[in-house]
């Protein structure tokens, strides 16, 4: 009985027997149930087909001559090609079958002449099914194998990826470490500066109370100190007009010199009073053109230009927010002073201004005395002199009052200079 669909076959069968009606009735037998059989009738032909075009089985006939089964299958199992066909041996009832040495070159089975067909046939199925079963093991081994190798390939992938990332891992815990330590001391910086600034706050507050305290002290006693010492002068003027003609030259001399001290006890006194104005002003800032401000104290200081025959320059002043008149007063301390400490030369004053970090940096130098390196700081502060009167006159307030006006603007004043090589004095006003 034959099940299969037209041109598809059970299996491709080679029946190998030096006997022709064997082969006929082989060949039958396995049309009729579906198979492909073809037929050679010697070991040798067997070889050619095999070799030509593998079959899935084999049908091999043990006594042929020349070459007999034993040998054909011993070729067969040699040959990678032909290797794993599965060969069942025929053997007549009258030969001698060598059961042990079959199975020795490789059959799987064998058939006895004469031949019970249906038992050939269940034969030749199971060994079929059995070989089919085997080359379906052998593909999903090999496929298994692939997917082994690329699983490994991937694992291998992934332990490199892994690697990898321990390390950066690794770096970056280190990272972050040395981050914590810096951020640690970045913190201890940060609160020791804190501690510091407040301690500065502290001190600054402390500066300015007693600043302002001794400001509110300097203009009560120069204000008080006033009447007292008008009393004084004018009765001593009085006493040297009334009694002119009864005091000697010496009494005349002591009473000049009452009067003399009065004068310049008054001079300190409005000085001292112009000094405690500074930090008092209620004047709102207004725009101040800095060229004015210098017309202004040229011409204030005019009659001490035309004395010493002094040139007073400057460029391009800024305009800068400000109080006007305190302006004018320090502009006028500084060209005053440039003047007054003059060398021989008449004097040659010199302003400019310039654009520094946000603010305005004003220099005003001369050619004159020069001021000893020693004494740059000292000369800001309140009734420091570095001569006599008779030298040169003064009170030693000037460059204190122009202190006060620059910090009450924002800024900040300081000098830079060499004896006998005329002085720069530096200031800056915000912008
Ligand atoms: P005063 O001029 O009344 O003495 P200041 O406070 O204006 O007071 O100046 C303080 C001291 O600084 C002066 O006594 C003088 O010795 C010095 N000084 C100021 N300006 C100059 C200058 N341009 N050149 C040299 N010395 C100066």
């Amino acid at each position: 009985m034959n099940n299969q669909e037209p041109g598809t076959a059970l299996g491709n069968i080679l029946v190998v027997d030096d006997t022709p009606e064997n082969l006929r009735l082989l060949s039958t037998m396995l049309t009729h149930r579906g198979y492909s059989p073809r037929c050679v009738i010697n070991g040798q032909m067997a070889l050619r087909a095999c070799n030509s075009n593998p079959p899935d089985l084999i049908l091999l006939d043990i006594m042929m001559p020349e070459m007999n089964g034993y040998e054909v299958c011993q070729h067969l199992k040699s040959e990678p090609k032909t290797r794993d066909i599965p060969v069942i041996f025929i053997s007549a009832k009258d030969e001698v079958f060598d059961k042990v040495n079959a199975f020795a070159v490789g059959a799987v089975d064998y058939i006895s002449k004469p031949f019970q067909f249906e038992e050939v046939l269940a034969r030749i199925e199971s060994h079929l099914t059995l070989r089919n079963l085997q080359k379906q093991l052998k593909e999903q081994n090999v496929l298994l194998q692939a997917e082994i190798t690329s699983r490994l390939a991937v694992e291998k992938n992934l332990h490199e990826k892994n690697q990898i990332l321990q390390e950066e891992i690794s770096n970056r815990l280190a990272v972050e470490k040395a981050l914590q330590e810096q951020n640690l001391l970045l913190q201890q910086e940060i609160s020791q500066r804190h501690y510091v600034e407040s301690a500065l706050l502290k001190s600054n507050q402390e500066l300015a109370r007693s600043n302002a305290e001794l400001e509110q002290f300097a203009y009560v006693a120069s204000h008080d100190l006033q009447a007292p010492l008008a009393t004084i002068a004018s009765y001593a003027q009085l006493l040297e007009k009334r009694y002119k003609d009864q005091l000697d030259s010496q009494a005349s001399k002591f009473i000049g010199n009452i009067v003399h001290g009065c004068t310049r006890m008054q001079t300190l006194i409005d000085d001292l009073l112009e000094y405690s104005r500074v930090g008092r002003s209620q004047r709102p800032f207004e725009l101040v053109d800095c060229n004015q401000a210098i017309q202004q104290t040229i011409a204030n200081l005019q009659g001490a230009i035309r004395d010493t025959e002094a040139v007073v320059t400057y460029n391009n002043l800024p305009t800068v927010m400000g109080d006007t008149s305190q302006l004018v007063q320090l502009f006028q301390n500084l060209v005053g002073n440039a003047i007054k400490y003059r060398h021989d030369a008449a004097p040659a004053v010199h302003i400019t201004a310039c654009k520094q970090e946000g603010n305005w940096l004003f220099s005003i130098s001369d050619n004159g005395i020069g001021i000893a390196p020693q004494h740059q700081q000292r000369i800001f502060q309140i009734f420091q002199r570095l001569h006599t009167q008779r030298e040169y006159s003064g009170t030693g307030i000037g460059l204190a009052i122009c202190q006060k006006i620059a910090e009450r603007h924002g800024g900040s004043i300081w000098v830079e200079s060499e004896p006998g090589q005329g002085s720069t004095f530096y200031l800056t006003l915000a912008d």
